[in-house]
């Protein structure tokens, strides 16, 4: 039987766990199955310091691992390409990334009506970003690839009821109010609410480091061979995403057929693989620059009218494939929207020159 290639990946870097779950992998799989690792050069050293406290002074994580170095510019590319490619993917969600003990909750109202909840959830406080930045391209690039049911998720036993919360969580859609108007759910960023994507994975497992020495976990490898197993008998066949692997990174002045829908896009200013919420529909991007010029400076100050993101992490487009032109004499104009990349809201031009809430 050909061996495997089983992309490993992490959500932060500079965690030593990952090299300890990395020999893991190793003891769970066949001699001729490869593992893969994109990361940078220091990793190659931290990788054999520990293999060899796990396999011996003779041997060489090379033997078992494809170290593949990527850039800091060129890094999302490699990642979706290994994710594109790998039989198996195994993501690693290291407990540096998931520092939040609990969920800040918005105060409680006792008055009932008054403000609408509109008015209501601009005076709340978005909570910051639950989840590292790391966690939320890897989930994203699974998700786009359509691998996330080829994905097992390794954690910390002692996080799992947070991870398990914020899928749930991150799976809701809306805001849930209680019978005053209250919101009963932390206001997660939209990054947050990718986290709910990972309900699709085929399964998670948790270990338990007792001795934070320990240089292997040989029952974390029991696991997660039976899940790789379980994964091969149950023969999920594979289904390619609609859209092109090489359409999900760059800029590009040509109509591509993208997520969340397939629909041509026009995507011409921003890196595909930043834009976490890409609008639904047949749309053509407007630049930064041009909608600034039309913004007057209360709107352009606010940013988001939801969440007040900064006017740069706004994404701004308008619908179809032709652009008309903004305020022509002939009446004939775009309707520029923007989808907020940290809320996921969208809004809309209001008037001459304000952003509204759609
Ligand atoms: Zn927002």
């Amino acid at each position: 039987m050909a061996g495997r290639r089983v992309l490993f990946l992490r959500t932060f870097r500079n965690d030593d766990t990952n090299f300890v779950i990395v020999n893991s992998l190793a003891l769970a799989l066949d001699e001729e199955d490869r593992i893969e690792v994109v990361g940078d050069h220091r990793d190659r050293q931290l990788a054999t310091e520990h293999w060899q406290r796990a396999f011996g002074l003779h041997s060489q994580p090379e033997s078992r691992i494809d170290f593949i170095v990527s850039t800091r510019t060129d890094w999302r590319r490699k990642v979706m390409e290994r994710i594109h490619a790998a039989d198996v993917i195994v993501l690693f969600i290291s407990p540096k990334d998931l520092d939040f003990p609990e969920f800040p909750f918005s105060q409680s109202r006792s008055e009932i009506g008054g403000a609408g909840d509109w008015e209501r959830f601009m005076r709340e406080p978005m909570t910051r970003p639950l989840t590292g930045q790391g966690l939320l391209h890897e989930i994203a690039y699974l998700n786009r690839l359509q691998r996330l049911p080829h994905t097992v998720v390794v954690c910390d036993a002692k996080f799992q009821p947070t991870l398990d919360d914020l899928i749930v969580l991150g799976g809701m859609i809306g805001y849930a109010v209680d019978m005053a108007g209250n919101f009963i759910t932390p206001k997660l960023t939209a990054t947050d609410k990718q986290v709910g994507h990972l309900r699709k994975a085929f399964r998670g497992v948790t270990y338990q480091r007792a001795d934070p020495n320990c240089p292997i976990l040989p029952l974390l490898a029991d696991a997660v061979r039976d899940a790789l197993a379980e994964m091969a008998a149950t023969g999920s066949t594979r289904h390619l995403p609609p859209w092109k692997l090489e359409d999900l990174t760059g800029p590009s002045p040509e109509p591509r057929r993208l997520p969340p829908d397939n629909e041509l896009k026009i995507i011409a200013f921003s890196d595909v693989e930043k834009v976490f919420f890409i609008p639904s529909g047949e749309f053509i991007q407007i630049e930064d620059q041009e909608m600034r010029r039309i913004l007057n400076r209360t709107a352009v100050r606010t940013g988001c009218p939801y969440c007040r993101a900064p006017i740069e992490k706004m994404f701004f487009y308008t619908r179809g494939l032709t652009r008309l032109g903004l305020g022509n004499a002939s009446g004939e104009n775009d309707w520029p929207n923007a989808k907020c990349q940290v809320c996921g809201s969208k809004s809309s031009l209001f008037g001459e020159d304000m952003l509204a809430p759609q």
